[in-house]
């Protein structure tokens, strides 16, 4: 059980009211945007006043909050910067967490006090070139060779937090002494180990505050005592710390929903002289302004419910975490986009903030599982007839009905999708059945959360949004199956694609950018009769 007290009340109640002020006071967002990097002094005032060990327990130097506690302050810090605070949930979530729950206790004791004050950060490194949204087929190894040393070799791709941190937690297939493969394993390895080289910083769209490279391993010692969970266990590691990031990206999108919904609002309140009048007055905007509330409060339920069950010690199903994670981050998706449309030409400036909080949001729909493979693994589940979703639909959120209902549409989607092998040959007909039935699932979760949770309160007509969202899904899965549209096979859309060739040629540019290589009479290692070669 976690300490849900009034001290951990009290402590969130305090870390909010600084942040704001901080916020208010010391960040400047489009600075941090335009320089690509979070200025040192706020990294240093962030681990000073807790941010950066949240959960880490006190002895060790943290705040130790509940999960209660943590997603106020998550949201409170993407309302204000969506970099930020995904800077701090790297940091904590996947930086800190795995070594928390699943290192050697003596290099928790020797790493967390630094970690949880920010004087070390800490990176989670698994996507690899070829292995991304499916980290099963990471081929990063470690082998243990016959001195009973593990050596890893491995290219990682996108390490956010890679080139400032002290720490990266790797994770890579494992071959035993004998060289028989025995899973995976995963292991704290300090930026310093021989062998280890930081590539890069690469460019993003958006969360330009911090950083990603690529990080490549050449014979990189793991040590024993330096491992995350059991030797060939490591990717049930990486997979438990995802799981629960994907709870803190929820949390991160609900902020940021939040500060749209009070941008549009502002806006459209004092905007007059449109069509009938007050913008606000206007059906579409109060239906969008609607829409975008019920949703937020529909993934605020679900992420209040999480942290009950998280605080309480009780397990929670993988598909509820999913859905705070890949709805979030679609609604904010959405709702930032008519933010900016609702702001018409001023959204679309960048002094007017959403335009930056349009590109921060966009890596959501992408990283932790691109929203379509975790609905598709969500709607997997419910098709090998994993109970679990469906025990707890019916038994801990009184949703027995909803559970019937998503029994049924799987029996039917299972039944109508072998009818459907023309369009999509193979296994693809099945794959278009899960991932139908992923979003059934995802709005059967919302609406039976919102159904318990907000329905004894003032916020019946965001109940209505979510159970007309789980009906809509329900017609249109079954239309989709009943009358499917003309998917093209894809040697059509290859050889379709293959014409536009004539139409807009293959454009590709050589021109040069800058110049940042060391000239070859400066370098230290290089002979000057080779010239710089573009
Ligand atoms: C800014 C940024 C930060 C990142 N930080 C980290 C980090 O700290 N640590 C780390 O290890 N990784 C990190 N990543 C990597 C990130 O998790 C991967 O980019 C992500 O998992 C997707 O993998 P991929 O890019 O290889 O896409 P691919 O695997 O090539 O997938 C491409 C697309 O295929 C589609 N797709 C996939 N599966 C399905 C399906 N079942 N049904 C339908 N469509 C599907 C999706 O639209 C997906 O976006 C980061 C990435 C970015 C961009």
């Amino acid at each position: 059980m976690n300490d849900c007290s009034p001290t951990d009340e009290t402590k969130c109640a305090e870390l909010l009211e600084w942040i704001r002020d901080y916020g208010a006071r010391r960040v400047n967002s489009l600075l941090i945007d335009t320089r690509r990097s979070i200025p040192p002094y706020v990294v240093l005032d962030f681990g000073n006043a807790g941010v950066l060990g949240l959960q880490v327990p006190k002895e060790w130097g943290g705040l130790g909050l509940s999960y209660k506690s943590t997603v106020p302050v998550l949201q409170q810090l993407a309302a204000m910067d969506i970099a930020l605070a995904t800077f701090v949930v790297v940091h904590n979530f996947l930086g800190i967490r795995p070594i928390m729950l699943s290192a050697p206790e003596p290099l928790r004791a020797k790493l967390l006090p630094d970690l949880a004050r920010g004087r070390t950060l800490g990176a989670f490194a698994i996507t690899e070139p070829g292995a991304g949204s499916n980290p099963a087929a990471i081929q990063g190894s470690a082998v243990k060779g016959a001195d009973g040393r593990i050596r890893l070799n491995a290219t990682k791709m996108w390490i956010g937090n890679a080139s400032w941190a002290g720490v990266i937690n790797v994770f890579a297939r494992y071959t035993d002494e004998h060289g028989r493969p025995q899973g995976s394993c995963g292991a704290v390895v300090p930026i310093d180990s021989p062998g280890l080289s930081m590539g890069p910083e690469l460019l993003t769209m958006g969360m330009r505050g911090m950083v990603q490279n690529m990080v490549r391993f050449d014979d990189v010692e793991l040590h024993e005592t330096h491992r995350l969970g059991a030797i060939g266990e490591g990717l049930a590691v990486a997979h438990a710390t995802m799981m629960m990031t994907r709870l803190a990206l929820g949390a991160i999108s609900l902020g940021a929903i939040k500060r749209c919904l009070q941008l549009m609002t502002r806006y459209a309140s004092r905007r007059t002289g449109i069509c009938a009048g007050r913008l606000l007055d206007n059906p579409v905007s109060r239906w969008r302004i609607s829409l975008a509330l019920s949703r937020s409060l529909a993934l605020e339920a679900l992420i209040a419910h999480i942290c009950d069950l998280l605080d309480r010690n009780e397990a929670v199903p993988e598909e509820l975490l999913v859905v705070a994670k890949a709805f979030g981050t679609e609604y904010l998706w959405q709702t930032a986009d008519w933010a900016i449309q609702m702001l018409g030409g001023r959204g679309y400036l960048e002094s007017n903030v959403i335009t930056q909080i349009m590109r921060d949001a966009r890596v959501g729909r992408i990283f932790e599982g691109p929203t379509e493979t975790l609905v598709h693994h969500i709607g997997s589940r419910l098709m090998l007839d994993d109970a679990t979703l469906r025990t707890h639909l019916a038994e801990v959120l009184g949703a027995q009905d909803i559970a019937e209902q998503l029994s049924a549409l799987r029996d039917a989607l299972k039944e109508r999708s072998s009818a459907l092998t023309e369009i999509y040959p193979g296994r693809q007909a099945r794959d278009y059945a899960n991932s139908l039935l992923g979003q059934l699932v995802a709005n059967g979760i919302l609406y039976a959360v919102a159904r318990k949770v907000l329905a004894a309160g003032s916020a019946d007509w965001a109940v209505i949004w979510a159970k007309g969202a789980f009906e809509a899904a329900m017609a249109d899965a079954l239309n989709s199956m009943d009358d499917p549209k003309p998917v093209l096979s894809s040697d059509a859309i290859l050889g379709l694609i293959e014409g536009l060739e004539s139409d807009i040629g293959n454009i590709e540019q050589s021109l040069p950018a800058e110049e940042w290589r060391l000239d070859p009479y400066v370098r230290v290692d290089d002979v000057p009769s080779k010239i710089l070669a573009w």
